[in-house]
């Protein structure tokens, strides 16, 4: 009888089936097509390097095995990677990569199609194929660690990723998790690792990438059906920096996505940067094998900074600016902002710009109405849409739940208080927060602040509630 790819292959698929769950064969075995056979070596096409990998992992043991019953014990296997829905251009890509040596079957073979010399096609979305083109590390050179400012209140998430940039992968910060509230400094000091890297080590690919932004990715490329590519592109990073990880709670598809990038790049020794707004033991609607890995590395926390602190950076930042300002100034802006980097800057940009647009000459008086008018104007940025999504997660439910008709207890007290909340830090009327807040009218907006009013007075719990709220909008 005629040997061929075909036959051979149906051989090791009866005794492969004979050795797996039917799910797995289905899954795993199913897809792979037989594509040659040269002497001893049979050339099987798998969908994606995933796939490959998957099945070196995994199935290694069962493919030689059943490989070795057809072909003798001189077998190779040799895999060829083909992504489905490829685009236009069909132009074949093929690289030798090194064998897994454990087995000793060589050699693979990926033969991956790109779409090049597309145009519109930007980084970091060139797609697979690589190697030979440059993945854009999007990183902003101004954010470093020079003007990183140390203090107590940042000093272990700076070193630990000091610590990362000297050697991406090999310390045991893998991954490392920036986190603190907002303005404190994630997004400086997670561009600032990346920069680091990039200066020590040119010829590593650094990516920096957003959260969101990897997830409008992830769902485009589900659309257009290139999810492999996604998988594919993130696979070949050094070092991921992923800023923002909590805008991942509730997106399953994503986090699953994210997950199996994320066990590759960990398996071969690729360094994992995340950066998110709370700890993870605090973070909701994230999948528990995902926090999981979250804990393997190393959770670096940034804090508020302490007056000095918050006087170097604004003494740096004036500094950097080439002006000068009077030491009283300075020290009234460090006390009056504390809890927000951004607004600190904010805050001694806009005194700069004053004092040199109107020839003012900088008084106390001045910064004054400054820090005002910024504590002022950032009040007023709490929207109603803020107020409910706040209130929601601090309660754990949705917001269409706090909405909603139900006169469950937890859920009306939550809906209570976002109406409060509203009254109390916008301009709304109270018939505009009822439309707002689950269509209600004007008179249950009246009642909803009457009683958190009454509540506070009276229940110690729901006091708290008000407090820990109070503190988010403030
Ligand atoms: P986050 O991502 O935590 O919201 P950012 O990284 O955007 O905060 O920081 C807000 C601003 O504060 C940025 O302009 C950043 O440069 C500045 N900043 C934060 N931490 C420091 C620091 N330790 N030294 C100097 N500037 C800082
Ligand atoms: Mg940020």
């Amino acid at each position: 009888m005629n040997i061929t790819a075909n036959s051979v292959w149906d051989n090791c698929l009866a005794f492969i089936k004979d050795n797996i769950q039917p799910q797995a064969f289905k899954t795993w075995f199913e897809p792979i097509k037989p594509i040659k056979l040269t002497e001893n070596a049979l050339s099987i096409q798998v969908p994606s390097k995933f796939f490959y990998e998957w099945l070196e992992e995994h199935y290694i043991k069962l493919l030689k095995v059943a490989l070795t019953k057809e072909l003798g014990p001189n077998a190779k296997l040799v895999y060829i990677i083909k992504m489905e829905n490829t685009y236009g251009n069909k132009e074949p890509f093929t690289e030798k990569i090194p064998s897994s040596n454990r087995v000793g079957m060589v050699p693979q073979e990926l033969d991956v199609p790109i779409k090049s010399k597309n145009p519109e096609l930007k980084n970091p979305f060139v797609i697979p194929g690589i190697r030979n083109i440059k993945i854009e590390s999007q990183l902003n050179p101004n954010y470093n660690f020079e003007n990183f400012l140390e203090g107590d209140s940042n000093r272990l998430a700076r070193s630990a990723g000091m610590a990362v940039a000297n050697k991406p992968g090999g310390t045991s910060f893998n991954p490392l998790l920036v986190f603190g509230g907002v303005g404190l400094g994630k997004t400086h000091l997670a561009h600032a690792i990346g920069v680091e890297i990039k200066d020590k080590y040119p010829e590593r690919t650094v990516l920096y990438i957003s959260a969101e932004k990897f997830t409008q990715q992830y769902i485009e490329s589900v659309k257009k059906n290139t999810r492999n590519d996604f998988i594919h592109f993130y696979q070949l990073i050094d070092v991921l920096i992923i800023d923002d990880v909590q805008f991942l709670s509730g997106k399953s598809g994503t986090q699953d996505v994210f997950f199996h990038i994320f066990n590759h790049l960990h398996q071969n020794g690729k360094q994992v940067i995340l950066t998110s707004d709370k700890a993870p033991v605090d973070m909701q609607d994230i999948e528990q094998r995902l926090l999981s890995r979250f804990k393997w590395g190393l959770s670096a926390e940034l804090q508020s900074p302490d007056y000095e602190t918050r006087v170097s950076i604004l003494k740096n930042k004036i500094y950097r600016d080439g002006v000068e300002m009077p030491e009283p100034i300075i020290d009234y802006i460090a006390k009056n902002i504390k809890t927000n980097i951004r607004e600190l800057e904010g805050a001694i940009i806009s005194l700069i710009a004053q004092s040199s647009f109107n020839k003012k000459e900088v008084t106390l008086e001045l910064a004054q109405q400054v820090v005002e008018k910024f504590v002022k104007n950032t009040k007023r940025e709490v929207s109603i849409d803020y107020i409910q999504k706040v209130v929601s997660d601090y309660f754990e439910m949705d917001v269409a739940t706090l909405q909603s008709k139900t006169r469950k207890r937890h859920i009306v007290q939550a809906r209570q208080l976002a109406m409060f909340f509203a009254k109390k830090y916008t301009k709304a009327s109270l018939a505009s927060i009822g439309s707002q807040i689950g269509k209600r009218d004007h008179a249950t907006v009246l009642h909803a602040c009457k009683t958190v009013d009454n509540l506070a007075e009276t229940d110690k719990q729901f006091r708290k509630y008000i407090d820990d709220l109070s503190k988010k909008f403030s």
